[in-house]
C-alpha cells in the first residue's frame, strides 16, 4: 500500500471514530424535558401533621420508608456508575458515593433493605448499604450472592419469600412476584462464583418483586419495574403507589392501561409517585434527569400517566432526590 493510500485510510478511520464518538455522546445526552409536576415534598400531606409515615426518594427505585423509629429501604442503589463504566468496565460498589448519598439523606441506620431484583441498578450496593447501616438484607438467592461477594455475612441476610409477610418494627412488608418490565436483559440467576468487580451481564435478574408495606399509619405499594401480573395485587390496599415507569413510554396503550388498572385502580391508590425514570448513569451529586431518548421515552410514559391520573382523580407527583415527604 502506498503512503498516500495509508494516509487516506487513517484519515477516514479517524473521521469515522470521531463521528461515532459524537453520535454516542449525543445519544447519551439527548433527553426529554419532563412535565412540571409538583414534588410530593412541595405539597403538605395530612401525614406531616399527624405524625404519619415519611418517605424519601434517591433515584431509580431506591425509596426509604420510615415511621420515625423503623426505617425500610427498597434497593439502596447509590453508586450509579456512568454509562461508559457500565458498558466498558466491570462494576463494584463505590464506597465514597454510598457514604455521600447516605449522609446527604441523613441516613445513618436502617432496619431492612429489600431488593426488587438483582440487576445492577437495584442490587449493586444493597449488601454494602445493609452492612453500613446495620440493616437486614432481604432479597433473592441471587441478590444474596452479590452481597456475599461484598463481604456481608449470611446471618445479616434473609431470603425473600413471596407472599409471606415480614414484620420489622411497626411495619409489615410483603414481597409479591411481578414480572420485570418487557425486554429485560440478563435473565437467569447468579451463581456462587459471583465476585467483584463484575461485568454488567453478571447481574442477572433472577426473581422480580414488588413490595406491599403496611403500617398502622398507612399502606404503601412499591412497584419497581413497569409490568404487571393480573391479580398480583388482589390483597393490596394502598394509599400511595411508587410506580416504576422504566420503559413504559415504549409500551402499547393497552399495556399502560392494564398496568395502571392493576397497580393503581385495583389497589385503591389516591396518589401515584413515578420512580425509575431518571438516568442512573448520572451520579446523585447532580439533579436527577430523565433517561436519554436512546433508552426510554419517559416523556410519553409520564404524559400517559398524567392523562390517566386526571381521568381517575388521582394525584401524580414527581419526587426529587433526597427530599422527605409525608405519606
Ligand atoms: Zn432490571
Amino acid at each position: 500500500m502506498s503512503l498516500m493510500r495509508l494516509k487516506v485510510l487513517l484519515t477516514a478511520l479517524l473521521l469515522f471514530t470521531l463521528a461515532l464518538a459524537a453520535g454516542l455522546g449525543i445519544a447519551i445526552h439527548w433527553r426529554p424535558t419532563l412535565p412540571a409536576l409538583a414534588s410530593p415534598s412541595a405539597v403538605r400531606s395530612p401525614a406531616d401533621d399527624a405524625g404519619g409515615l415519611q418517605a424519601q426518594f434517591f433515584g431509580t427505585s431506591t425509596v426509604l420508608i420510615s415511621d420515625g423509629r423503623t426505617r425500610l429501604l427498597c434497593d439502596g442503589f447509590f453508586t450509579r456508575p456512568s454509562w461508559l463504566r457500565i458498558l466498558a468496565l466491570p462494576l463494584t460498589p463505590d464506597e465514597t458515593r454510598i457514604q455521600q448519598a447516605l449522609a446527604l439523606g441523613g441516613v445513618s441506620q436502617l432496619d431492612a433493605v429489600f431488593v426488587a431484583h438483582s440487576h445492577h441498578d437495584h442490587a449493586l450496593d444493597s449488601g454494602r448499604v445493609a452492612a453500613r447501616t446495620g440493616a437486614v438484607l432481604y432479597g433473592s438467592a441471587s441478590t444474596h450472592q452479590i452481597a456475599r461477594a461484598d463481604g456481608v455475612a449470611a446471618t445479616q441476610m434473609r431470603l425473600l419469600q413471596p407472599e409471606q409477610a415480614q414484620t420489622v418494627g411497626g411495619f409489615k412488608f410483603t414481597a409479591i412476584e411481578t414480572p420485570h418490565s418487557p425486554g429485560a436483559v440478563f435473565p437467569g440467576t447468579i451463581a456462587e462464583t459471583f465476585s467483584f468487580p463484575a461485568r454488567l451481564s453478571a447481574f442477572k435478574e433472577a426473581q422480580s418483586y414488588s413490595f406491599y408495606i403496611e403500617h398502622a399509619r398507612g399502606k404503601v405499594l412499591i412497584v419497581p419495574s413497569a409490568n404487571y401480573r393480573v391479580g398480583a395485587f388482589a390483597n393490596v390496599k394502598a394509599e400511595t403507589v411508587f410506580l416504576g415507569i422504566g420503559g413504559l413510554g415504549k409500551q402499547p396503550e393497552a399495556f399502560v392501561q392494564s398496568y395502571w388498572r392493576e397497580a393503581v385502580l385495583l389497589t385503591g391508590a389516591k396518589r401515584v409517585i413515578p420512580v425509575h425514570w431518571d438516568d442512573f448513569g448520572l451520579g446523585l451529586d447532580e439533579p436527577l434527569r430523565a433517561m436519554p431518548y436512546a433508552l426510554d421515552r419517559v416523556d410519553l410514559g409520564l404524559q400517559r400517566l398524567q392523562d390517566l391520573a386526571m381521568q381517575h382523580g388521582i394525584v401524580l407527583q414527581m419526587p426529587r432526590a433526597f427530599e422527605s415527604f409525608g405519606l
